[in-house]
């Protein structure tokens, strides 16, 4: 269904956008009489204030840096879609990218010398000044692509809802970990953000204004899920509900053995129906090295008078692998959960004396990242640079990338600060005709280096993060990028793999003029 709207003329606005394709050295005079500038205020709308555009400029890698020639701020998707159908029809376009949150790393957000569309700006402005609305009959939730998880969370709960699928950190916007895949604990069950959408509505570069699900536009739908922004601007996601529960069980277990740490982690997400009871509701995994503390900015867990012991075992072995896992309870289930719990840990194979529980709120679980957030920012240790790379791992290979990488780069380097994640999910769970990319065998690993840097030393984070490419590389092992950044076409080719030519194809038939997300140097890397 293609969508038209109606707009005010406003001499304003095509006074400001002259301006600004003038700024732009687009060429071709503005035709005053075109339609659909009469059709929008843009001018209200589009910025070319220093504050903007600097604050466009940055995303939360703080290693790019590109500046836009003006910020829009939409009040709603019309103003984006007037925007994309003037650059479509310009003689020469511009690029124009959606910025969620700003928190990718790489400038994936940005748009250099176009147009950077700061989603957050709907934000609260529509839908009743929700932009989600729940529905509690049919168990989803209409969320604007501007919204963040957080705020999904805390709308659905009113409910007594939620949905299934979570990233560790909520204050993402829903367009762009939807651009991605959004992966957390709960992926090896319920599948990453991106398999749990049921429609979209979705601006493409065509400025075709369309809602897709697996039956309307599918090719457009499953195109976005994981297109990295490069088909279009997603406006509202359905996502599905089911009833929240109120606490947790939270348990993190430690091994010195990464093959037992492996085999555990595998054995627990062996049991991943959606309905099966038994079935963990999360798992993740992550490494502990010699950083002062057990504990990292993302998480306190262990308790202080535990340290000692801790410490001691990562400094015998250098790195210490932790396995964590959760377990959700209501009050219908409290008194079966510790029982349940103790089912689950009998033949895990961890070290004696090395278990660790927490039991938390359900909302306190899933917003943990948010108090070692606040504890940076009062530091000032927040904006700082980023350099992360994060991957998928077959699981046939990542003994090998345990052997080369964990104990090999990164014990020799000695540089690694901050979380280091690495836990396992089931292909099956994931949908092929989506544009995400990820191994070929049916389990694989996630693996984030989430490092934080002083704003003179993140080259030589950045230098790791090569040493690990190039290792993975001479080695052979099939690795690929999550939330990826390549700078040649080659390099994208082969990331894609057999998925290139579908993704190529889906890019001339929804965005040919190549407007989408340029940051992303897919289509625009030379
Ligand atoms: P932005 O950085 O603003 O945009 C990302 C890309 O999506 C850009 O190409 C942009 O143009 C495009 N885009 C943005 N909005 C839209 C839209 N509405 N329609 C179409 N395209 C759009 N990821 C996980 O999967 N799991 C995690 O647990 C996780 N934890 C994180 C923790 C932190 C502290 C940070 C900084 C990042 C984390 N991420 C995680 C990565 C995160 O999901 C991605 O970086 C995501 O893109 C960030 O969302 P954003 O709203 O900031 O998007």
């Amino acid at each position: 269904m293609v969508m038209s709207f109606q707009f005010p003329a406003y001499f304003t606005a095509i006074f400001i956008i002259t301006r600004v394709m003038s700024i732009m050295k687009i060429s071709k005079p503005l035709d005053v009489h075109h339609k659909d500038i009469r059709a929008v205020d843009l001018a209200t709308k589009l910025s070319v204030d220093p504050s903007a555009i600097e604050s466009a400029s940055r995303d939360f890698g703080g290693i790019v840096k590109a500046e836009p020639e003006a910020v829009l701020h939409p009040s709603a998707p019309q103003d984006i879609a007037a925007l994309i159908k003037f650059s479509y029809s310009n003689s020469v376009p511009f690029g124009i990218a959606a910025k969620g949150h700003g928190h990718s790393v790489r400038g994936q957000a940005m748009a250099e010398n176009g147009v950077v569309v700061d989603m957050r700006s709907m934000a609260n402005k529509r839908r009743n000044g929700t932009g989600i609305r729940v529905s509690i009959d049919r168990l989803y939730a209409d969320v604007g692509g501007e919204q963040l998880w957080i705020d999904v969370l805390n709308a659905t709960l009113e409910y007594g809802l939620a949905p299934v699928s979570w990233t560790d950190y909520l204050y993402l916007t829903v367009g762009g970990t939807l651009s991605n895949a959004g992966i957390s604990g709960q992926t090896f069950r319920y599948g990453p953000q991106i398999s749990n959408v049921l429609e979209m509505d979705v601006i493409t570069g065509k400025a075709d204004f369309l809602t897709c699900s697996p039956r309307m536009n599918s090719e457009l739908f499953y195109a976005v899920l994981g297109g990295l922004g490069q088909f279009g601007i997603i406006t509202r996601a359905r996502i599905p509900l089911q009833p929240a529960p109120k606490r947790v069980k939270w348990v993190r277990l430690l091994y010195d053995d990464f093959s037992s740490f492996t085999k555990d982690q595998e054995l627990l997400i062996s049991k991943n129906g959606r309905k099966d009871k038994s079935a963990l509701d999360y798992l993740e995994g992550s490494l502990l090295m010699d950083q002062g503390s057990p504990d990292n900015w993302r998480s306190s867990f262990f308790p202080h008078k535990d340290h000692p012991k801790i410490i001691s075992l990562i400094t015998k072995h250098g790195i210490i692998y932790c396995l964590e896992i959760v377990k959700h309870y209501d009050d219908r289930t409290k008194h079966s959960v510790d029982k349940e719990m103790k089912q689950v840990l009998q033949g895990l194979n961890y070290m004696p004396g090395f278990m660790f529980g927490k039991d938390v709120g359900y909302e306190e679980f899933l917003n943990r990242v948010r108090s070692g957030e606040l504890k940076l920012k009062s530091q000032g240790l927040w904006d700082v640079p980023h350099p992360w790379l994060n991957l998928f791992i077959p699981k046939s290979q990542i003994s090998d990338f345990n052997n080369g990488v964990f104990r090999g780069i990164v014990l020799e380097r000695n540089i690694t600060t901050g979380p280091v994640l690495v836990y396992p999910m089931n292909r099956q769970k994931w949908d092929d005709r989506m544009s995400a990319v990820i191994p070929d065998e049916e389990i694989f690993y996630t693996v984030g280096f989430l490092h934080s840097s002083g704003f003179d030393t993140w080259e030589a984070f950045e230098d790791q993060n090569k040493d690990i490419m190039r290792f993975c590389n001479k080695t052979g092992i099939m690795v690929k990028q999550y939330l990826p950044h390549y700078s040649t076409k080659e390099e994208w080719v082969h990331h894609f793999g057999s998925k290139w030519k579908v993704f190529q194809h889906r890019k001339y038939q929804f965005d040919p003029r190549m407007l989408l997300s340029p940051g992303q140097r897919i289509f625009n890397n030379n």
